[in-house]
């Protein structure tokens, strides 16, 4: 009997479910930065060249990866962060797929540097490929360093679909500007190409990380946004009626702490400034929406922009609520505008 259906082995299972995971190299830098925040580090430093397509490094103070557990990180489905179906409805890190290391280590050629607190000396290992090529034992200070050099080398059809350098760099600049923007407690570094673009004090005010991401016209043209409401709470900053956009690309919304891509609720608040704002023009906001993370499923997509909420009427109409009764306190809109 002949049989022409076989099992593919790792590592082509592993490359081709890279694709899901990695685009282009701010999908990189979003995952790595999201490990590096779930290991609880107080300073993540970004450094790309060429557009992050010859060179990526992330480096973090955080817990680093312990000694036996640096061949496992980079298998597929092994996570620190979760154990199993259930623990998914209280999911608090970022990551828990278990996905990223072992997709950007099969599409790259790719060096982490790590150390415990506890560990006496660090581990660098060598990846090409998704094929280990060197393990040692260096001395380096406590936390984690990835380096993700010549991403897609080993893909070709996906290297050819990579942008120029200054697309891929605004693309990642993006992606930095809302890692940096949800974790204002984080002071975040960015260089590229051996220049600093920019600087967060990590002091754990939006405010202060606002500025110093946006500048001072940008602060003076915000409202702050605080509110709460049962199980739910809405925080963050939303613009005066005369700073709006063009597009779409200056609203940011986080659930949880998760930067979220939702249509939904953008079109609750344009709703709120339809009147106030000329035709095509979009109001600037960064929103902080948190609840019970019973209520919201994040396991919707694998890059996880896209969530469920439990109850997306009530989330809706209490950001509406709040918007509304923020403009209409800083007599902005009178109340019948928005009988409709
Ligand atoms: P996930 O984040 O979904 O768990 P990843 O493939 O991104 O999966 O990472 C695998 C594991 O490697 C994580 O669960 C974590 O234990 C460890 N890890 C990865 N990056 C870091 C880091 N910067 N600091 C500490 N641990 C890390
Ligand atoms: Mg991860």
């Amino acid at each position: 009997m002949t049989t022409y259906i076989r099992l593919l082995d790792d590592k082509t299972i592993n490359k081709i479910a890279a694709g899901e995971v990695v685009e282009r190299p701010a999908s990189v830098i979003k995952e790595l930065v999201e490990n590096s925040i779930d290991a609880l580090s107080s300073s993540i430093t970004i450094e790309i060249k060429d557009g992050g397509k010859k060179y990526i490094r992330v480096t973090d103070n955080g817990t680093g990866i312990n000694k036996d557990d640096i061949e496992l990180a980079f298998l597929r489905h092994s996570t620190s962060k979760i154990n199993n179906i259930d623990d998914l409805q209280n999911v608090m890190t970022l990551g828990f797929r278990g996905e990223a290391l072992a997709s950007i280590s099969s599409v790259s050629q790719l060096e982490l540097i790590t150390k415990t607190k506890s560990d006496m000396s660090g581990s660098q290992l060598v990846i090409n490929g998704g094929i280990i090529k060197e393990k040692n034992e260096v001395g380096c200070p406590d936390g984690t360093t990835l380096i993700v050099k010549n991403l897609f080398y080993n893909v070709p059809v996906r290297q050819k679909f990579l942008k120029s350098n200054n697309v891929e760099s605004s693309y990642i600049g993006d992606i930095i500007y809302k890692l940096a923007l949800s974790n204002p407690q984080i002071s975040f570094k960015y260089i590229k190409d051996n220049k600093m673009i920019l600087k967060t004090p990590g002091k754990g005010n939006l405010i202060s990380t606002s500025y110093s991401l946006f500048g001072k016209e940008f602060v003076d043209s915000m409202f702050e946004l605080k509110y709460s409401s049962k199980g739910l709470s809405i925080e963050g900053l939303i613009c005066k009626p005369s700073f709006t956009r063009g597009n779409r690309g200056y609203q940011h919304i986080f659930v949880n702490g998760r930067y979220i891509k939702d249509e939904g609720i953008s079109r609750v608040i344009e709703k709120v400034y339809k009147s106030l704002i000329p035709i095509n023009r979009y109001p600037v906001f960064i929103l902080f929406i948190k609840l019970s993370s019973n209520d919201l499923d994040v396991n919707v997509h694998p890059t996880k922009t896209e969530v469920r909420f439990s109850n997306r009427d009530y989330i809706e109409s209490n950001v509406f609520t709040c918007v509304k009764n923020l403009l209409t306190t800083n007599n902005l809109i009178p109340e019948v505008i928005l009988e409709s």
